[in-house]
This record gives C-alpha cells, sequence and structure tokens, in this order.
C-alpha cells in the first residue's frame, strides 16, 4: 500500500515543522503549505488523502480553502484546527464539510488518533451522515433524527451529539467533551457536562426503547448500541 499522503496547512513554522516531522515518523507522506492559496495550488496538482487546515490563516483562510475544495465537489477529508476560544467555528467548520477537528494546542497523539479515524471511515459526503442504530446525525443539514423523527436539539447539543456520534463506541472523558464542546477543561465545570448529557439524554434516549448514550462511571461516555 502507499503511504498516505497529507497535507500540513499552518502558518506558524515552528507547529508545521513539528507537524510534518511527527507525520513522517508514523510512515505518512506529509506537505507543507504556508497559506491558503498555496494550499489550493497544490490541492489542485496533487491528491492528499487528507488536508490538516488551519482556519487563521493569512490571505484566504481556512474557510476559503475548504469552500473553494467542496465547490469543485474535491471530497478530501479535512481535519481542521481551530483555536481554544473558537467555539462558533467548530459548528461552521463541520457544517461547510469537515470530517472533525482540534482545538488547539493538542497532542501529537490526539492528532494521529483522528486522523486514522477519518481514514478509516473513507472519503465521500456519506461518511457526513453519522449513523448509530436509528439515530441519524446529519452534519451539513445540522440534523438529527432517531427512528426517522427529527430531535429538537439546540447548537450545543447538536455540537454533543455530533461529537459521540463521531466517536461512537469510544468512551469520551468529562474533560475531552468539555474541552472540544465548550473550551472548558477544569473540574469545578464537569457539571456543565453532565447537564448536558442528561438534556441529550431526555431527547435521544428517553422517547426511545433502545438506550444509545451510556455513563462509563468515573470515566465519562460513549455512544453506541449495546445488546
Ligand atoms: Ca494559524
Amino acid at each position: 500500500m502507499p503511504p498516505v499522503k497529507a497535507l500540513i496547512v499552518e502558518d506558524e513554522r515552528k507547529t508545521a515543522a513539528f507537524l510534518a516531522k511527527g507525520l513522517h515518523e508514523n510512515g505518512f507522506v506529509a506537505d507543507v503549505a504556508e497559506d491558503g492559496e498555496t494550499a489550493l495550488l497544490l490541492i489542485r496538482q496533487s491528491e492528499y488523502d487528507i488536508i490538516i487546515l488551519d482556519v487563521m490563516l493569512p490571505g484566504a483562510d481556512g474557510w476559503s480553502v475548504m469552500k473553494d475544495l467542496r465547490r469543485r465537489n474535491d471530497a478530501t477529508p479535512v481535519l481542521f484546527l481551530t483555536a481554544r476560544d473558537a467555539v462558533a467555528d467548530r459548528v461552521r467548520g463541520l457544517e461547510m464539510g469537515a470530517d472533525d477537528y482540534l482545538v488547539k494546542p493538542f497532542a501529537f497523539s490526539e492528532l494521529l488518533a483522528r486522523m486514522r479515524s477519518i481514514l478509516r471511515r473513507g472519503t465521500g459526503r456519506q461518511s457526513h451522515i453519522l449513523s448509530v442504530a436509528d439515530l441519524q446525525v446529519d452534519i451539513p443539514r445540522h440534523k438529527a433524527t432517531r427512528h426517522g423523527r427529527q430531535l429538537d436539539l439546540t447548537p450545543k447539543e447538536f455540537l454533543l451529539l455530533s461529537l459521540m456520534a463521531r466517536r461512537a463506541g469510544e468512551v469520551l472523558s468529562r474533560t475531552l467533551i468539555a474541552e472540544q464542546v465548550w473550551d472548558i477543561n477544569f473540574e469545578p465545570t464537569a457539571n456543565v457536562v453532565e447537564v448536558h448529557i442528561r438534556r441529550l439524554r431526555s431527547k435521544v434516549d428517553d422517547p426511545f426503547e433502545t438506550k444509545l448514550i451510556h455513563t462509563v462511571r468515573g470515566i465519562g461516555y460513549v455512544l453506541e448500541r449495546r445488546a
């Protein structure tokens, strides 16, 4: 099998070099673009298996790159990097067809895990509709249904559910959830996660016989179908 080819779009040189080095060490081929224009040029010239896209770029920003990509029906998976305080960006990026995001700063091992999970899922539009049992989360349309019935979710609840659906079967710690959905990563605020999980359960699970959101004691939560 040929090595996986990744494009890193990142204007911070140190970060870009660090990511490229890490990917090389893990058997990837990686190119670096330091701005949006260069990224678009490289994407047109060669095929990438995955694009790691920083949103904040000089000139054409990450959104323009993604818009251009999707306009040309290029379904290359995109993992975008977002700033800690830019929660709204996460919903926006997913709506625009990104496959996942990471909040800066992140551990390199986390990046690798996210990349592998995206690559395992394969490319194509259908990957933006996530299914777990009779639950469907339609990321581009910002809609979730169970058993064909539409769930009335707030934007935060949708972001939380889409995180859990993207990582179905994976136990997500409260800290990780807080960081991915709210930008908070301190113990006293863990309650926020619990409150939202409870609300989400009341909509996603309570009206249905099969429960999909499960508590893993002392760790966090997992979305999955259990026999
Ligand atoms: Ca940047």
